[in-house]
This record gives C-alpha cells, sequence and structure tokens, in this order.
C-alpha cells in the first residue's frame, strides 16, 4: 500500500522512529522547566511591583519567541489603566504543548511524510499531505486552494481540520502548507483594559485569515480536564482549560501558555481557533491555531469565542436561530464585557441545540489521517461520529477560557 509515500519504522542501529522525535515537536510534561517561575515567585514584592518586572517578563516572552518563532516582532506589554506591571505571572511561557504523561507522544511509525521535492504543489497528483487535506476540505479543491492556506498563508479553510507537511515531508520549510508550525510572523501586544483585564491587541494591520499563535499548554485527557475543572478551577473561579472539540483531549494554559491564554472573549469575535494536524497522525492531537475572522486595525483588540463552535456561535449570536441559550450556574460564569451590539451578556452559556448535526467527529479508526482510509467519505465516519457529536451537544460546554479581571 502506500508505495508513494515515506513511511519510516526503523534505523540500522536499533533506535526506534519514535527515539528520534526532535524536543521541539514534542515536549514532555514532565521535563517542563519550572526553576525561573520559582526564583521569580520568590523576588521582593518591591521588584515584582516594579516596572522593572514588567522588563524581565518582556524578556522571558522573547527569549521564547526567538526559540520558536525567530523573526517574530517582540510582544511588549502596556497598561496605562494602573500600577500592575505585567499579568499575573503563574505560568510558564512556551509556545509549544506539554503532553501529559497520560497522552501518548506523536507516533512517528503511523505519521507519513511526503516526498514532494521543494515546496508542496496544490495540483500535485502524488503528494500525500495535499491527499490527506483533501479528505477532509474536499471544497479546496474545488476551489482550487488544495491546502489550507493560500500562496501567503491566508488562512482560506474555514470549516475543516487543517493538514500541514509533517518532519518527515521532505519538501522545504518554505512550503506553503507550513504556516502554523513556523510561529506568529505579526506584531501582536499584552495590554491592560478597563473592565476586562488584560487583553491582546493588534500592533500592526493584519488581514483575515493571518496565523497568530497556537493556543498552548498543557495537553491532557478529557478525564483530567474534567477532575481540574470542577476541583479547581471552579474554586478560583476562573479557567484556561479549552476542548479540543470532541478529541477527548483539552488544552490547559493556567500553568503553561503563551500570549492566547490572555485573550479575551467577544460576541461578536474577530479571530477564530482552528484545529491544525502537524507531526500527529491522529486529527485527535491537534494544536488549537489562532487567525484572524476579519481584517483588523493597528491597535483594535483581538478576541474570540469561549462559545464552542463557529456553529454554536452563530446559535448565541441568532445568526443561525437553531438553538437556544441558558445561563450556566457554575462559579465559572462570568459577564460579558464586550460591548458588541449583539452581546448575549454571559461568557459561557449554555447551548441548547434544536437538532443534532454530525459535524466532523468520529471514532478513532474514522481520525487516522492515512490518506486513503477517508477516500469515499461517508461510511465510516457513521454512527461513532453522531454518538460523539451528542455527547458534545449535550454537556453544553463551549471552550472554557480565562476569566480573571
Ligand atoms: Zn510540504
Ligand atoms: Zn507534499
Ligand atoms: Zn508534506
Amino acid at each position: 500500500m502506500k508505495q508513494d509515500s515515506r513511511v519510516l519504522t526503523s534505523t540500522s542501529s536499533g533506535v526506534t522512529i519514535n527515539d528520534l522525535i526532535p524536543s521541539s515537536t514534542y515536549c514532555c510534561l514532565s521535563n517542563l522547566p519550572t526553576g525561573l517561575l520559582d526564583y521569580l515567585n520568590d523576588l521582593p514584592d518591591s521588584i515584582r511591583k516594579s516596572l522593572v518586572f514588567r522588563q524581565i517578563f518582556e524578556s522571558v516572552i522573547a527569549e521564547s519567541t526567538a526559540q520558536d518563532e525567530p523573526g517574530a516582532p517582540p510582544i511588549i506589554v502596556i497598561n496605562e489603566i494602573d500600577d500592575e506591571p505585567t499579568p499575573p505571572w503563574e505560568f510558564f511561557y512556551s509556545n509549544k504543548l506539554w503532553y501529559h504523561k497520560d497522552v501518548p507522544p506523536p507516533d512517528y511509525n503511523k505519521l507519513v511524510g511526503c516526498d514532494c521535492i521543494g515546496e508542496c504543489n496544490p495540483t500535485s497528483t502524488t503528494c500525500v499531505c495535499l491527499r490527506r487535506q483533501k479528505n477532509l476540505w474536499p471544497d479546496g479543491m474545488q476551489s482550487g486552494f488544495g491546502f489550507s492556506y493560500d500562496e501567503n498563508g491566508i488562512l482560506k479553510n474555514w470549516d475543516e481540520t487543517i493538514v500541514e507537511c509533517n518532519d518527515l515531508c521532505q519538501c522545504m520549510g518554505k512550503c506553503r502548507n507550513r504556516v502554523v508550525q513556523q510561529g506568529r510572523k505579526v506584531q501582536v501586544n499584552i495590554v491592560k483594559t478597563e473592565e476586562k483585564g488584560w487583553g491582546i491587541f493588534a500592533g500592526e494591520r493584519m488581514e483575515a485569515g493571518t496565523f497568530l499563535g497556537i493556543y498552548s499548554g498543557e495537553l491532557i485527557t478529557e478525564a483530567i480536564g474534567e477532575s481540574r475543572r470542577y476541583m479547581l478551577y471552579n474554586e478560583y473561579g476562573r479557567t484556561y482549560l479549552f476542548d479540543l472539540q470532541g478529541n477527548n483531549y483539552v488544552v490547559d494554559a493556567f500553568h503553561v501558555g503563551n500570549f492566547t491564554r490572555f485573550l479575551n472573549h467577544s460576541c461578536a469575535p474577530n479571530c477564530w481557533m482552528k484545529n491544525v494536524v502537524i507531526n500527529e497522525h491522529t486529527k485527535r492531537k491537534c494544536v488549537l491555531a489562532l487567525f484572524t475572522l476579519e481584517p483588523v486595525e493597528e491597535n483594535q483588540e483581538l478576541h474570540f469565542s469561549y462559545f464552542g463552535s463557529l456553529d454554536d456561535v452563530r446559535v448565541c449570536t441568532s445568526i443561525i436561530p437553531r438553538g437556544r441559550i441558558e445561563v450556566r450556574e457554575d462559579i465559572v460564569n462570568g459577564k460579558c464585557y464586550c460591548g458588541a451590539p449583539n452581546c448575549i451578556g454571559t461568557l459561557f452559556p449554555h447551548i441548547i441545540r434544536d437538532n443534532q448535526d454530525s459535524g466532523d467527529e468520529g471514532g478513532d479508526e474514522a481520525e487516522v489521517l492515512d490518506g486513503e482510509r477517508h477516500n469515499e467519505g461517508g461510511e465510516e465516519m457513521g454512527g461513532e461520529g453522531d454518538r460523539m457529536a451528542d455527547e458534545g451537544r449535550e454537556t453544553g460546554a463551549g471552550n472554557d477560557m480565562q476569566m480573571d479581571t
């Protein structure tokens, strides 16, 4: 099978391919460095409350940026509201996903890369990455894009999971199918707001479909996410948990994260999170990537919706009158200050759908990105996908996010 695709299984020295997964691809949570954070927390208040502390914070972000997204403009912290030098610095700044020990690492034995020389071509008949994307997003071929991005790296695929080229592909780093993995290219700033605590603002003009950054943090199982949600974060009155939509995994940005953990909610969001698969053979373990949903001007606040799927946003904002909203009783339930004309007044509504659509969730089999199993679509996605979609809707839970002020 798959004669035309590149599958590595073992090396002559007996080392398995999985032993060769680069540390830039796989970060194990148990290796998370905590020394710096401990040191900073032990500093006297006179430093922690001074502008020097802001400079240290910006330097730590710059260090992370230099490693993961060289060339990205530095992130600046701006507070013209009060004396707080930085947002609460209780987390390790990182642009990576840190895998909990209960989450299996990427499996390079099952990962398939393409054989393309140079840059992958959106009209190629042999590129296995294009084939995987096409299986998930057939409209992309019809609209002439093929890959999820145009030649300038602007997102065109708003509907389906993105499949980028991976570590095993032969194509060059500047292949158009490598956008999220190259990191941020545009300027964003962390800015204190009047009513919503800290937020993220555009440092430059951006067109719709511009990649901003991934929602980094701990990658944990749904079960661990649930226990943290109810035992810890509801007590604190805030949460940084983000569900990977029906995929059994959750990203928690409380202890580890980047600037995206400060994004505020809006009922009329100008950004959106997309699922992106890079060095995983299954779309269950994807990366959540933030893109602008519409053109954004310099100094405009960037925000997205905590409500769940784009479809849920449409229900909440009555773009599609297909459901109704109830306000949940949890402690982690906040008033919305987004100021949008269609604001529904709460950050975490309980959304009750009039009808259940199957979405693109599926069982384990249907999730495997082998470029062939999905080919004719439909059947294998059947019952399991519907069941999962039902479960997802019953909980009504959107993506829980930060609630601090
Ligand atoms: Zn490529
Ligand atoms: Zn290719
Ligand atoms: Zn590829």
